[in-house]
């Protein structure tokens, strides 16, 4: 049965203290949401609704968003989750979970059981017995002791079968602290399953140093590196030169192109792209969109390193190669490398330009084009100089 799951991310964080909200705050170089998004996925999760405060709907260009929707909240919790199950009814699933999106480590265990639960069961949700002693207290004192047994500390994903659930929020008239208090009201039976203290609620600042610390101890298993390949052709025509790699290469022929035509930079930024999962340059550029013709490629290297940077990552390498008989690459490799390190802000060693001739075969051969070749290794922010 296929499950979709609501990742509550509208509030506001005021008792995490300045700065963004709580769910925008960077976790090892990428926002808390990333994490969080991530960790449903890796439960299996492939349908997603992310609920954002109005305000932050731009912010969500820093996110992976291919399987997601996204939904702009109401003034309460509720009202916020009530707009992503509306926006679920159009093919509504038979399950859904319900996720906090300031808790980032959710485990694939939990989340597998909470949707098993679901086989025998309206409704599930995750929790951790108390084990502190309880009391009561004002005014600095200590006061009566509260019996533990049978108290739980409540966590997210919360699971539902879809219909109960809508016919639940369709029933309540208010604002509710979770969506198991909806459904208790509406009289379905919710089943509990082991939480985990891991799974927990980035609230208050000590929240976020316990989780760079998780993060940290991680690091070993989660070092992220990403690599992506490039690969571009564009024709000779009449000129007098012909941009590469940032530079114009005096030639007594020009590349044709909608653009400027610089191959090796194309070839670069399709690389990048690649890295992302992101597919090339015409997805981002298209060339039937007139504002592009003749523009010059330095744009499309800076957005597809300002998307990684995005998304957490930064250029650990590159490498060009140019296949061409003519012009002569290696009196101007130099000055390539120099202007690609300078335009994706990184150091010179990290770029590479170089050249070949393919023996004067095929189209390269016969001077009829130049093509080009790219790599790039992309990795998470945290992980660049450890
Ligand atoms: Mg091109």
């Amino acid at each position: 049965m296929p499950t979709a799951a609501i990742i509550v991310a509208a509030g506001r964080g005021t008792r995490a203290g300045d700065g963004p909200p709580k769910q925008w705050r960077k976790l090892g170089g990428r926002p808390v949401l990333a994490w969080t998004l991530d960790a449903l996925r890796a439960g299996g999760l492939t349908r997603l609704v992310l609920v954002l405060h109005p305000d932050d709907m731009a912010r969500a260009a820093a996110l992976d968003l291919r399987d997601v929707t996204c939904v702009a909240g109401g003034t309460t919790r509720t009202a916020s989750v009530r707009a992503a199950l509306d926006a679920l009814t159009t093919a509504p699933p038979g399950r859904v979970l319900i996720h906090d999106g300031a808790r980032p480590f959710v485990s694939p265990r939990v989340i597998g059981d909470v949707i098993a639960a679901l086989d025998d069961a309206p409704a599930a949700a995750p929790a951790l017995a108390v084990v502190d002693a309880l009391w009561r207290g004002a005014e600095g004192r200590v006061g009566e002791a509260v019996p533990r047994d049978g108290l739980y500390r409540a966590q997210t994903p919360q699971g539902f079968h879809f219909a109960p659930l809508l016919a639940a929020h369709t029933a309540w008239p208010g604002d509710a602290p979770d969506d198991v208090e909806i459904t208790r009201a509406h009289g379905l039976r919710v089943a509990l399953v082991p939480g985990c203290e891991e799974n927990f609620k980035l609230t208050y600042p000590a929240d976020f140093t316990r989780a760079d610390a998780l993060l940290q101890a991680r690091t070993p298993q989660m070092t992220d590196i990403r690599l992506g390949n490039g690969y571009d052709v564009h024709r000779f025509g009449p000129g007098d030169g012909c941009w590469l790699c940032g530079v114009k290469v005096p030639h007594d022929r020009a590349l044709q192109g909608h653009s400027d035509a610089d191959v090796g930079m194309h070839a670069l930024t399709d690389a990048i792209y690649g890295a992302l999962a992101e597919g090339d340059i015409g997805r981002h550029f298209p060339p039937s969109d007139p504002q592009w013709k003749g523009a010059e490629s330095h744009i499309f290297l800076r957005h597809a390193l300002e998307l990684a940077h995005a998304r957490g990552y930064a250029l650990s390498n590159c490498d060009v190669t140019l296949v061409c008989e003519r012009p002569k690459i290696g009196p101007h490799a130099d000055a390539m490398q120099a202007e690609l390190a300078r335009i994706m802000g990184v150091e010179i060693g990290r770029v590479s330009v170089k050249a070949t001739t393919s023996e004067r075969l095929g189209f390269t051969g016969r001077e009829e084009g130049i093509a080009a070749l790219a790599t790039a290794c992309l990795i998470a922010d945290r992980g660049v100089g450890i």
